[in-house]
C-alpha cells in the first residue's frame, strides 16, 4: 500500500484525500495554516450571519458540491433581489452599452485564433470611440474574472459568458466551512492524519520516495505526493523542488492568478434601503466605477449586512494598509449612496477586511485563463515518474473556473489518476 502525503488542506487536498481513504490508500494532509479549508473561510463568529471571507456563491448547479451539499444535509438559498447600477455618476436603469456589447458578442464569435482581451479590443473596436465599452469590459473582467485584460484569454471569456447563468446563483445555509466540516468528518472516519501549522518549505523527491520537509524542520516520508497549494503559491516558488522541476515553473509562471480583498460591514440598519432620492429596495447586488466597485447583500437574509468585492490587478496595487483599505472602501460607498463617510461610520456595527492577495498562503484569490494556460495545464498535470502530481482550482479543465467545484474536482481526478 502506497502512503500518500498531500499538501494543502482546502477543498482540492480534502477531496483527494477523502478519494484515497476510501480506496484504503494510507494519506497524511500536511496544512500550513492552523485551520482546514484553505481559501473557504467562514467567520461563524463577529457578524449576526455566518460570513465567507473567502468563497461564498455556488454559482449554478455544478455536480460535485451539489452532491456534497446534499450528502452532508446542507441546504442552499436561491439569491434574490434587485441589482442595481450607478456609472459615472447616474444610475443606470437599462445597460447603456448592450448594442455595443452586442457587437463585441458577435465578434467573439468569429474568432478563431485565441488572443488577450486587450488585444481582440484593439483589433476590433477603436479605442477612442469605445471607450466606453472598453471601460465596461475592463471593469467585468477585473470585477468578475479578477483578471489582467493584457493577459486573459478572449476564447475562455466567450466561452465562460456563453455558460455562465446569472440566475441560478446560491448561498449555503451555514456557509461552505459545512462542507470542510463533512469532509473532515469523513477523513478522520477514515483515521487519515492532517497536520496542522506545517508550512512546507521543500519536497525532495525521486521515483516512488518523496521526503518533506516543513518550515519548522519536520521531515515527512511517503511514496507519492499530491501538491494542491494556491497558484500563488508555486508562482512564487515558496515550495522548493529538489530535483527541481524548471518545465513546472515555467508553466506556473504563464498561467493567471488574480487578486480580491474582500469588505465584509454589518450595519445597525440596511440605510441603503431609505436612501433619499433612490432608495435601493431589495438590494442584491450593486455595481458602480468607484475604487471598491462592487457590493452585495445577504438576500434573502434580510440582515444589514454589505460585502465589497475589489478584484483584479486593482487588488494586487492597492496600498495592504488595512487603516487605509477600511477608509477607501467607506469612501467608495458613500460616494455611491450619496452618504457621508461618518454617518456610514456611526451605522457600523462589525467589520472585517479580508486580503487574499497579502495572504501567505495564497498569494492571490483564483486562477483566470491566459491563451498560454490551456498548454501550461497540460504540462502540469502530467504526473512526474508516477511520484508528484498537481492539484487544485487552478488545474480544472472545466468551465467552472475559480470555483470550490473546480477545486473538488481537481482533487479528486488528481486522486483517482493516481489510483
Ligand atoms: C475572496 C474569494 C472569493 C471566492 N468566491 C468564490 C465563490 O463565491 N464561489 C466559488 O465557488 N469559489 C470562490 N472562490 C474560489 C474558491 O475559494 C477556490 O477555488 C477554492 O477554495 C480553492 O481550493 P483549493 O483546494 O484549490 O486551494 P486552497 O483552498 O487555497 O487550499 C490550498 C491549501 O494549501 C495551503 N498551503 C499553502 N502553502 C502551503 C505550504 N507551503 N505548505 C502547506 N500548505 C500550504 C493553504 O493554506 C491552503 O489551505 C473564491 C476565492 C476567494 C479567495
Amino acid at each position: 500500500m502506497n502512503h500518500v502525503l498531500i499538501i494543502g488542506a482546502g477543498a482540492s487536498g480534502l477531496m483527494a484525500a477523502r478519494t484515497l481513504a476510501e480506496k484504503s490508500q494510507s494519506v497524511t494532509l500536511i496544512e500550513a495554516r492552523d485551520r482546514i479549508g484553505g481559501r473557504i473561510h467562514t467567520l461563524s463568529s463577529g457578524f449576526s450571519l455566518p460570513m465567507e471571507a473567502g468563497a461564498e456563491f455556488v454559482h449554478g448547479d455544478l455536480p460535485l458540491t451539489l452532491s456534497l451539499i446534499k450528502e452532508s444535509a446542507s441546504e442552499i438559498k436561491l439569491l434574490s433581489g434587485n441589482r442595481y447600477q450607478r456609472w459615472k455618476g447616474e444610475w443606470q436603469t437599462a445597460n447603456p452599452l448592450e448594442e455595443d456589447w452586442t457587437k463585441l458578442d458577435r465578434a467573439l464569435q468569429d474568432l478563431k485564433t485565441d488572443t488577450d482581451m486587450m488585444s481582440f479590443l484593439e483589433h476590433h473596436f477603436d479605442q477612442e470611440h469605445y471607450s466606453n465599452l472598453y471601460d465596461s469590459v475592463k471593469g467585468y473582467v477585473e470585477g468578475y474574472d479578477i483578471a489582467d485584460l493584457n493577459r486573459v484569454s478572449a476564447m475562455a471569456l466567450k466561452e465562460e459568458w456563453e455558460e455562465s447563468n446569472d440566475e441560478l446563483q446560491y448561498h449555503i445555509t451555514g456557509g461552505y466551512i459545512r462542507l470542510i466540516n463533512f469532509l473532515e468528518d469523513k477523513l478522520k472516519a477514515a483515521g487519515v492524519s492532517v497536520l496542522l501549522s506545517s508550512p512546507v518549505k521543500e519536497i525532495q523527491w525521486s521515483e516512488g520516495k518523496v521526503k518533506v520537509l516543513t518550515r519548522d524542520g519536520e521531515l515527512m516520508e511517503g511514496d507519492k505526493v499530491i501538491v494542491t497549494v494556491p497558484l500563488g503559491v508555486l508562482q512564487k516558488r515558496d515550495i522548493k523542488f529538489i530535483p527541481p522541476l524548471p518545465d513546472h515553473d515555467q508553466a506556473f509562471a504563464k498561467m493567471g492568478f488574480g487578486g480580491v480583498i474582500k469588505f465584509l460591514f454589518e450595519f445597525r440598519n440596511a440605510f441603503w434601503e431609505n436612501k433619499i432620492g433612490t432608495p435601493l429596495k431589495e438590494m442584491a447586488f450593486l455595481f458602480s466605477d468607484e475604487q471598491v466597485p462592487t457590493w452585495w447583500t445577504q438576500l434573502p437574509d434580510k440582515t444589514p449586512i454589505l460585502t465589497g468585492w475589489l478584484g483584479g490587478p486593482s487588488a494586487i496595487s492597492i496600498t495592504k494598509d488595512k487603516k487605509a483599505l477600511y477608509q477607501i472602501a467607506l469612501q467608495s460607498l458613500s460616494t455611491i449612496l450619496h452618504y457621508p463617510v461618518p454617518d456610514i461610520e456611526k451605522e457600523m456595527v462589525n467589520y472585517h477586511i479580508a486580503d487574499w492577495v497579502s495572504d501567505p498562503y495564497a498569494h492571490g484569490a483564483y486562477a483566470y485563463t491566459t491563451v498560454e494556460t490551456p498548454e501550461a495545464r497540460r504540462r502540469i498535470l502530467q504526473p512526474v515518474k508516477g511520484t508528484l502530481y498537481f492539484a487544485g482550482e487552478a488545474l480544472y479543465e472545466g468551465t467552472a473556473m475559480g470555483t470550490v467545484e473546480a477545486a473538488l474536482t481537481s482533487g479528486k481526478a488528481a486522486a483517482e489518476m493516481m489510483l
